[in-house]
């Protein structure tokens, strides 16, 4: 019986964990739940999972009288947490998983920043402790299964991305997506930051980064392949020429069931691939001059140091310009450049320094849109130079 801690219960992977968590009775139990705003579905989720104990950042949760409020460091160091997912976005998963990974617990990790601003930190606490990195993203979770029994011999790793919805769109009418057509994904259903990283294939250059310290990989022997049929999760290419893949539903279930039964593969609740109907896998080069920003994310793992830092806190800022409607979707990439040119790195960098990039990063970001709020000069000109 696997006994887990899940941060970010409310959110997409969050509610996916606990739905397989549902299909595998006896097997795993939610000692700990942690969420952030959504209190009534965190209230609804104790009310199922009666655990423990529960983190909110408020504190109008109801019936809860049987599980205790306690702080995250209190949740990933209970004794009797042996798992945690950490299924939160953005920074706020970094001292966790840390923590957890310090006490030798096993992190499934589906929070990439995580991996790519810290990567150094955690991969070097998970050897410290002998503690499991598990990965909780499709690619990856492809990757590791592929890479299972294998000792050496790999030449490179294959990630495929669906392309986003503008794969095929001329490059000059990038400029006019709105937020509504960049959230409508055309297979995953994610949350909005994920959906429009999708779209810019800065997701994609993210899980680079995070295939890099994940598997020990070096940044030249990880391409990534456009696939937009979503079936085959990812590839590893063999020196002999031998290529391995995995191939499922595009269901985020199945790299999470994965990874809470591993070392067992177990009874799942999807139905496996038609091959009655499936006929055809389609295969195309990524196209990185009008998806800038899986090059950048490319440049600032390899670059290392603060460089991934600044690159998740400006795009986490430029996404949310975005969908507020105040820069272009272009715009998302020439900010994160402007960020990455102007930001003065720290090697080998501790917690705070990561965090602190981070917040440089989004202050440096926002202020493209502030500047454009004391000018009287219309939106397009006055974007033209971001
Ligand atoms: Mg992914």
């Amino acid at each position: 019986m696997k006994k887990i801690a899940l941060l970010g219960s409310t959110g997409s992977i969050g509610t996916s964990t606990l739905e397989v968590v549902r299909h595998l009775p006896g097997q795993v139990e939610v000692v700990a739940l942690a969420a952030g705003h959504n209190t009534t579905l965190l209230s609804s989720q104790i009310r199922e999972f009666h655990p423990r104990l529960y983190h909110s950042l408020h504190t109008d949760i109801v019936d809860s009288a049987e599980s205790i409020s306690a702080s995250l460091q209190d949740i990933v160091t209970d004794e009797e947490v042996d798992t945690v997912v950490v299924a939160t976005s953005g920074n706020v998963g970094l001292e966790p998983t840390l923590v957890a990974l310090q006490n030798k617990k096993t992190v499934l990790l589906s929070n990439k920043e995580v991996l790519v601003m810290a990567g150094e930190l955690v991969t070097a606490a998970a050897r410290k402790s002998g503690a499991h990195l598990l990965p909780v993203d499709s690619e990856h979770s492809a990757l590791w299964q592929c890479l299972r029994g294998e000792s050496g011999g790999v030449r490179r790793l294959l990630l495929t991305a669906s392309g986003g919805p503008f794969h095929h769109y001329p490059v000059e009418q990038l400029v006019g997506i709105t937020p509504a057509k960049a959230l409508a994904h055309p297979v995953w259903s994610m949350g909005q930051k994920i959906t429009i990283d999708s779209a810019t294939l800065m997701n994609k250059g993210l899980e680079v980064i995070e295939a890099h310290w994940l598997f020990d990989t070096p940044f030249e022997s990880i391409d990534v392949l456009v696939h937009p049929d979503c079936i085959v999760h990812s590839l590893v290419e063999f020196v002999d020429g031998t290529i391995k893949a995995q191939l499922s539903q595009p269901d985020m279930a199945l790299p999470i069931q994965y990874a809470l039964s591993y070392p067992e593969r177990v009874q799942g609740f999807l139905p496996p691939l038609s091959w009655e109907t499936l006929r055809t896998l389609t295969f195309e080069p990524v196209d990185d001059k009008k998806f800038p920003c899986l090059r950048l994310a490319r440049e600032a793992g390899e670059a290392g140091m603060t460089f991934p830092a600044v690159l998740c806190g400006a795009d986490e800022a430029a996404v949310s310009l975005f969908l507020q409607g105040r820069v272009r979707f272009t715009d998302i990439a020439s900010i994160v450049q402007r960020a990455l040119d102007a930001h003065k790195p720290v090697s080998h960098p501790d917690l705070a320094h990561i965090l602190e990039a981070d917040g440089w990063a989004r202050t440096f970001a926002a202020s493209h849109d502030a500047r454009r709020q004391f000018t009287s000069s219309g939106y397009a000109e006055n974007t033209q130079e971001i």
